[in-house]
């Protein structure tokens, strides 16, 4: 938990331990609720939450520090109205978040970490390294803060913004948590889903929580030397070792894993690729997100022809694995993730 000049970040603590530090305060039991509903209601100040005594009102700005950020720059797509936020948080640090408008509700994609310490070659993000992880209640503001300025109802998350979630695990626990209670944003496991880049020990602790949040795993190759060459952490935890875990995953919840794939040309996109992953996912029920490459101007890599991701389904579905195409939203605003960032970061 950050402590900035002995104050407390309030919005990170759960609520039994929020009624745990109002009972040191000498507050009795029903403030708890009433302290957390307005925070979740987005207050910025104790002062807004006008029906405390003054006096307790004081007491909590002595102990607790209340986090909020501010849009640092914002657009809107003319074309589908996906929403994109980069925000400048407290400590002067950004971060990006994602609204995308479905016909199923609307979801935020959310960052976990100021930058990223996985070193993909084809990500943005991981450009200038990690900074540092968001506190839950930074992770909490995103979506808050983005359902407020943007006026859409968010119903669905994805953590697939800058940084690895699992690298983070503590805070992003807590934020499941904090997202989830019905007196804050009341947001279900089963719309929430949470994309790693396959820290195995971290996906078993995961399946010990036994949530009901969809878990995407970016494969990216189904080959060691293909994989590790686009995604050093292979080299920590190689394919196999990520796919033992995904069963074990799926044993413990029941969830079925989602795989990642971004079709990189000449990389990981020939048939020798499409046949050895149709043989190591075939009858596991797992489904294939194909994403088409997004230009990262850092990296040499480009995108596979409209011919070879067609040749990639049809191998992956005669197996019958179940495939699906990333739709691109937002073709008219910064594309992926990370790069707005990036570009405030180069200023
Ligand atoms: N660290 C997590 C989540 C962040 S990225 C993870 O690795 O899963 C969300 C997804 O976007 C990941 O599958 C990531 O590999 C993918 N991605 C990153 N850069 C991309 C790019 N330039 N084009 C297409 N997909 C990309």
């Amino acid at each position: 938990m950050t402590e900035i000049m002995d104050k407390t970040d309030i919005k990170s603590l759960l609520k039994d331990e929020l009624a745990g530090r109002l009972a040191g305060l000498g507050e009795p039991a029903f403030r708890t609720k009433q302290v957390f509903t307005w925070l979740w209601r987005g207050v910025k100040t104790f002062d807004e939450m006008t029906d405390l005594p003054k006096a307790l009102r004081e007491k909590l700005n002595g102990a607790f520090f209340i986090t909020a950020p501010v849009v640092e720059r914002k657009q809107v797509s003319r074309l589908d109205g996906t929403v994109k936020y980069l925000w400048r948080l407290r400590d002067g640090n950004f971060v990006e978040s994602v609204v995308m408008r479905y016909e199923h509700g609307n979801t935020v994609c959310v960052s976990s970490q100021v930058g990223c310490a996985m070193g993909c070659a084809f990500c943005a993000s991981t450009i200038g390294g990690r900074v540092r992880n968001l506190a839950a209640s930074e992770i909490l503001d995103q979506v808050m803060y983005a359902q407020a300025d943007s006026g859409l109802k968010i119903s669905n998350i994805v953590m697939m913004g800058i940084g690895e979630p699992l690298d983070n695990f503590d805070n992003v626990i807590r934020f499941l948590r904090l997202v989830n209670d019905p007196d804050g944003l009341n947001i279900g496991m089963r719309h929430i889903s949470l994309s790693t880049c396959g820290l195995a020990e971290k996906i078993d602790k995961l399946a010990d929580f036994d949530l009901q949040l969809t878990l995407s795993v970016s494969l990216h190759a189904p080959d060691d030397e293909t994989r590790s060459k686009i995604m050093p952490v292979n080299r920590a935890y190689g394919v196999d070792r990520v796919l033992d875990a995904c069963r074990r995953y799926f044993d413990r919840t029941g969830r079925r894993i989602s795989f990642e794939y971004a079709m990189i040309r000449d990389v990981n996109d020939t048939p020798f690729h499409a046949e050895l992953l149709a043989g190591k996912l075939e009858g596991t029920g797992c489904h294939v997100n194909l994403i088409p490459l997004n230009d990262v101007p850092e990296s040499k890599l480009s995108p596979s022809t409209p011919e070879s991701m067609r040749r990639f389904i049809g191998t992956l579905e005669r197996h019958g694995i179940n495939v699906t195409v990333r739709r691109k939203l937002g073709p008219d605003i910064e594309a992926s993730c990370g790069q707005l960032r990036r570009e405030r970061e180069k200023k």
